[in-house]
């Protein structure tokens, strides 16, 4: 096809090279990311992307970028997938100065990079990053899409994709926000500082509104194959969250570390172990207690008053010291998760009356999440997670 533009006649480009610049574009303009093959009013398939020549296709005065020294100039590699209305801006004759052949050779090298990039992850490989921000006792960590995203990448072989919609149909561009990416901002519900029960109930209802619309949603289109979790707040949030989540889908839960304050796990830390331990043990009656003395630890004579007569279970690390770090290697959180499934159902097996049990977490927030997602609302007691206020501990919600 031979078009009139620019003043001067253009040959058409050989088939091959068409194809394999469309290819290497992904279809989209090198320049604006636009995808080039929709349109917007008739809603059919139609290439609204032209063909440009970076150095031009005649060594003519009329032929933008023309006098540059190229011998084949109707290659792949001197050709650029755009938008009609930019292919006019980047040749017309007032704008070649801007778009010299260095500036569209750059724009041509990190778009078609960019795409083989992408489209080279498989999709089985695929995470949904589930964020939850809040606060804990008034401060905040860095917890942005970037940073989950890199320990997502630097922590195993999963790719944090941030899928755009490629189909016209609305239904599923209303889906563009599930299929990527899930966040939980908690930080305008008030009252942090204080936690008391109201705080609670409307941070529960933000986690609610994430999971029932965002995040479910998706799940029940199949949309959401594997999920990555990061989220810093009150403990016994996290382990609400951690309830929320659907258990059908697998699920990395993320660490936020202190000591080098990255949510990326270390390699070269030795894994800790964890055993659970049954510290007061009076005949199993309805009500029971859990401390989980992880990041730190709880004496017996913290308790509140109407808990010292109950049945005690205890998980606490194997030959190392209860620290707010503890969870540096993922092995470690996989360690407790274990731990704590199995003593679940040893109470399960063990002391078939327990229908409630309070939950004292001294607890990393990893281990928080997995609690929650190990309990089993069927089949385990429910849990009243304690929160320590003012110091001392104090029932901040039910996992039924
Ligand atoms: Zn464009």
């Amino acid at each position: 096809m031979a078009t009139e533009k620019s003043g001067y006649k253009r040959k058409a480009l050989p088939e091959k090279v068409r194809l394999e610049v469309w290819v290497r574009s992904g279809g989209r303009c090198t320049i604006c990311n636009r995808y080039l093959l929709d349109g917007a009013l008739a809603n059919k398939t139609i290439r609204l992307g032209e063909l440009a020549h970076i150095v031009g296709q005649q060594s003519t005065a009329g032929s933008p970028r023309g006098q540059n020294d190229l011998v084949e100039r109707d290659t792949a590699d001197n050709v650029m997938l755009v938008c009609a209305d930019e292919h006019d801006e980047i040749d017309a004759p007032e704008n070649l100065d801007v778009f010299t052949v260095e500036k569209l050779l750059a724009f041509k090298r990190a778009h078609e990079d960019r795409i083989k990039h992408v489209t080279g992850i498989a999709p089985d490989r695929a995470t949904t990053v589930l964020r939850m921000i809040g606060q804990v006792r008034g401060h905040e960590v860095e917890l942005t899409r970037q940073s989950a995203s890199s320990a997502v990448l630097t922590s195993g072989d999963r790719v944090p994709l941030f899928l755009e919609s490629y189909s016209r149909h609305g239904i599923e561009i209303e889906l563009r926000h599930v299929l990527g990416e899930a966040t939980i901002d908690l930080r305008d519900v008030p009252g942090e500082d204080g936690a008391n029960g109201e705080y609670y109930r409307q941070a529960k209802a933000v986690i609610d509104n994430v999971i029932d619309n965002k995040l479910n949603e998706g799940i029940s289109r199949d949309q959401v194959a594997h999920i990555s979790v990061f989220g810093f707040a009150r403990i016994p949030l996290l382990v609400y969250l951690g309830s929320r989540l659907d258990d059908t889908v697998p699920t990395d839960v993320y660490q936020r570390h202190r000591h080098d304050e990255t949510w990326t796990w270390s390699e070269d830390e030795p894994a800790v172990a964890f055993s659970a331990h049954l510290d007061q043990d009076v005949p199993p009656d309805e009500e029971a207690v859990l401390v989980l003395n992880i990041s730190g630890t709880i004496q017996p004579g913290e308790l509140p008053p109407h808990l010292a007569g109950l049945r005690r279970y205890r998980i606490s690390p194997v030959e190392a010291m209860a620290s707010p770090d503890i969870m540096r290697h993922r092995d470690s959180l996989a360690s407790f998760q274990e731990r704590l499934r199995a003593l679940f159902s040893d109470i399960e097996a063990t002391a078939k009356r327990v229908r409630r049990l309070h939950v004292l977490p001294a607890v990393p927030l990893s281990a928080a999440v997995s609690l929650g997602r190990v309990h089993d609302r069927h089949v385990h007691p429910s849990l009243t997670i304690y929160d320590r206020t003012n110091g001392g501990y104090r029932p901040a919600l039910e996992i039924k």
